[in-house]
């Protein structure tokens, strides 16, 4: 293809393997090194980070792109050249929107409201990371200035993780979705099955857990020639070029199901990422669509697969095999207990049922303090009301509500829809993969997962970042995103799990 097409590669690849090895500190930072070098690594770091800044909103980036464009003509719209100039317009444009002071406060608040937060949330004490909450959310409304939106600056935000998004859709689609979730929780609190779910106790070494784990992934389809899992304090998927995905998980020896869904859902995530073409590597074509669709991977992996009746059925000889504490433990029972439905505080550790529950919570409070229509001091208060409003419990205290999560500290606002989003895409996809894949159960108990990734393959990963989400969903789902086969899947599974009439 054209010169200037290649030109522009060349550079977006010596930014790209830039953040790459960037990458690479912040995974040995959360998995290896000592806690005496976290100065020096910080250092390195922010060397890097300002290296990649200057270059990804340079002048000479700026001109390989308007280069790049002259020479598209002809090209078609949805052709690999088109596409990636695109990207590279978008992220570039992006970048220079944002004032250079503006990005260095952004990241100086970072990492001081991380430090505010964590000590309010030890000491339970809200009102001393209030104003570092109002700051982040003066510093996302100023984002939110520069980047531009039509008339909700929350789109501005929103977009930054789920390009083309729009908040006024993300409310349709969940408020669809949240009658289903509030009535299923209360339906299933109120049956006799009620807290009477078998259990998995026992001891699981965190050695053997860790070797079961790598087993169960590595049967997925996880590559560990390109790959590796390590113990970290937060589990997670980073990516070095499709080469060398990796992922984390951690271990509770007195329960399996942390370690082991911690995993799949991981895997999820890496499977995506090992699948991108290796022509994308790189390029701005490489990498994910958007949040959501990462997340619909992982969740898929995680529970559409993990916590299924088929994979209970798999993977109980292998964890038979490994903990004596699981001997007699039936497959029905290792279902029952994975599915376990409690309302709970913690939105990490809640289950399918209620989890986006916790989510729609949080991005309805965004939306009110972003528009300043909900004041800081009344977080908590608002917090609480829709705990108990939705889930049917009060946090005791803020450590274990409002403050429990780091997002806000960190500036992340407009990020938490991506996980309901990606929930539901997750089971539009499974609807649509089974009238390719009628026998995908089966295949699951028989630990035959090559078809569905292959699928995935195919339909999701193979596209990288050149689609944008709404538009990958239509292509593959043939309509927008709907809450409709997520609501499906739940009433099926809870209901005959709690029969519930
Ligand atoms: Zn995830």
């Amino acid at each position: 293809m054209a010169q200037a097409i290649e030109a522009l590669k060349a550079r977006a690849a010596e930014i790209n393997h830039l953040r790459q090895a960037a990458a690479v500190l912040e995974w040995d930072m959360q998995c290896y090194m000592p806690p005496g070098a976290a100065r020096a690594r910080s250092e390195q770091m922010g060397t890097l980070a300002e290296i990649i800044h200057g270059m990804a909103t340079g002048e000479e980036l700026g001109r390989l792109i308007s280069e790049a464009e002259a020479q598209l003509n002809g090209a078609a719209k949805d052709s690999d050249e088109a596409r990636l100039v695109k990207n590279a317009r978008r992220d570039y444009d992006d970048a220079v929107k944002i004032p250079a002071d503006l990005a260095a406060e952004i990241s100086r608040h970072g990492a001081l409201a991380h430090n505010i937060w964590a000590k309010a949330r030890a000491e339970n004490d809200f009102p001393a990371f209030a104003p570092a909450l109002e700051k982040t959310l003066e510093l996302a409304r100023r984002v939110a200035e520069h980047l531009g939106y039509e008339s909700d600056p929350y789109d501005a935000l929103l977009d930054i993780f789920e390009p083309g998004a729009r908040a006024a859709q993300v409310e349709t689609v969940f408020a669809e979705l949240k009658p289903h979730l509030v009535d299923l929780t209360r339906r299933i609190v109120e049956s006799p099955g009620y807290r009477q779910e078998p259990r998995l106790t026992g001891t699981f070494p965190s050695q053997v857990q860790d070797r079961v784990t790598q087993g169960l992934v590595a049967a997925l389809g996880y590559d560990f020639a390109h790959g590796r899992q390590d113990k970290a304090a937060h589990p997670f998927c980073t990516s070095f070029s499709r080469d060398d995905v990796r992922i984390t998980i951690r271990f509770d020896e007195k329960e399996l199901d942390g370690a082991l869904y911690g995993a799949l859902h991981e895997a999820g995530h890496a499977l995506y990422e090992q699948g991108i073409p290796a022509d994308y590597d790189a390029t701005p074509l490489g990498g994910a669509s958007s949040l959501g669709v990462h997340e619909s991977q992982s969740r898929m992996w995680e529970n559409l697969v993990g916590r299924s009746r088929p994979f209970c059925e798999f993977a109980l000889p292998k964890l038979q095999a490994a903990f004596p504490a699981l001997q007699s433990v039936t497959a029905e029972e290792l279902y029952r207990a994975v599915n376990r439905v409690e309302p709970s505080l913690i939105r990490v550790e809640a289950d399918e049922v209620t989890y986006n529950l916790h989510v729609l919570l949080r991005f309805e409070l965004e939306r009110e303090m972003l528009s300043g229509r909900l004041k800081v001091a009344d977080v908590p208060a608002a917090w609480n009301a829709k705990m108990q409003e939705y889930l049917g419990i009060t946090p005791p205290n803020d450590a274990l509500g409002v403050l429990q999560d780091v997002h806000w500290s960190g500036g992340m606002v407009g990020y938490f829809p991506t996980y309901t989003l990606g929930t539901l895409l997750s089971a539009q996809l499974w609807h649509t993969m089974k009238e390719s894949l009628p026998d995908v159960d089966d295949q699951i108990r028989r630990g035959e997962f090559a078809p569905l990734l292959g699928w995935l393959r195919e339909n999701v990963h193979r596209y990288g970042r050149k689609y944008e989400p709404d538009e990958l969903v239509r292509l593959v789902t043939g309509e927008p995103l709907n809450a409709r086969y997520y609501v499906d899947y739940l009433q099926a599974k809870y209901g005959e799990l709690y029969e519930l009439a």
